[in-house]
């Protein structure tokens, strides 16, 4: 198959690469030079823009940062919806709002195109893996003609329901995420206060009722885990202020429908607290080092 892949960061960058392992003709745009130029060494194509990317290919994929990028991807005079052929289908697997995601694939619907929303879960592990966990809103045939190109990204490949469901489990798993994460911190942070060592602590809570993914996983404690954003001193992985926009997505969503989400609005402050003492950039699970707050 061809395919253009737009949005070439942390996570964008490896799923594309496993599409290009896996026998497909990619070509990648990316605004950022180092992404093109990582892309471009490891065998992929470049475009010099979204538009010449998508000429002539079967689908499209775009992995972008947050609602404002996707629009400005495909809405408007200059967007994909008017440049592309409608003949290609499309995937945005960024995490976005439900809402705004609706309203592209209903802009994509009315110019003849298919689109479906597949936001990922898993990790830049899991997408340099190849075992990501696709979250999938959109008609059923145009998920089962996605279906083998996402298996060829991730393992588990769900579909949530109509348009932007995908976006709305995310967004409901990430709030979860980022709440585990501050009590993983809390619980780590009491247990060092009182002298003992993380990972013995870790050990016993992963075999124990406080067991969780961040804790297992991607433990947020410096030294007690391999390989993941803690142990290289924070860098890569998903950046705090992602996880601060997905935390306005649920906020936001729960607002919109009288829900009620209190510690999901406690975390939302406590991560841009975080963000605002200047580590944005860094992972998320750098929380752990969230000066001391009562
Ligand atoms: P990132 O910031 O590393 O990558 C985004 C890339 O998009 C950047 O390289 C940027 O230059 C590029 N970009 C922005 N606007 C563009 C445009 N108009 N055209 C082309 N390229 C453009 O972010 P990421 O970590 O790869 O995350 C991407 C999405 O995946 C986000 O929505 C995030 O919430 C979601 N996500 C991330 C993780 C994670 O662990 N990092 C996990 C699950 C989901």
């Amino acid at each position: 198959m061809k395919i253009a892949f737009i949005g070439l960061g942390n996570m964008g960058l490896p799923m594309a690469l496993n599409l290009l392992q896996a026998g497909h003709q990619v070509t990648g745009f990316d605004l950022a030079k180092a992404q093109l130029e990582a892309f471009a060494a490891a065998g992929g194509t470049v475009a010099p823009d979204a538009v010449t990317a998508t000429k002539d290919v079967d689908v499209l994929i775009s992995m972008l940062p947050a609602s404002n990028h996707v629009e400005g991807l495909y809405l408007g005079e200059g967007g994909l919806l008017a440049k592309a052929s409608p003949n290609t289908l499309l995937i945005d697997c960024s995490t976005i709002s439900p809402k705004v995601a609706q309203a592209v694939a209903a802009a994509a619907k009315a110019k003849g195109f298919a689109m479906i929303d597949a936001p990922v879960s898993g990790g830049t592990a899991g997408a340099q893996a190849g075992t990501l966990t696709f979250m999938v809103g959109g008609d059923v045939k145009d998920v089962e003609l996605a279906r083998p190109l996402l298996e060829k990204m991730g393992k588990n490949i769900f579909h949530a329901g109509a348009s932007g469901a995908g976006q709305t489990v995310k967004v409901c798993n990430n709030m979860l995420l980022g709440i585990q994460m501050l009590g993983t911190s809390e619980a780590l942070r009491l247990g060092i206060a009182n002298g003992l060592d993380p990972k013995v602590l870790s050990d016993i809570m992963s075999k124990s009722s406080g067991r969780n993914w961040t804790l297992e996983l991607y433990n947020p404690c410096p030294g007690v885990m391999e390989n993941v954003p803690s142990s290289k001193a924070y860098a890569g992985g998903f950046g705090v202020d992602l996880m601060l926009k997905d935390l306005g997505l649920a906020v936001e969503n729960a607002e919109n429908l009288d829900a009620s989400v209190p510690l999901g609005k406690l975390a939302q402050q406590l991560y841009e607290l975080h963000s605002k003492a200047g580590n944005g950039q860094l992972d998320f699970s750098s929380v752990f080092n969230l000066k001391k707050v009562d």
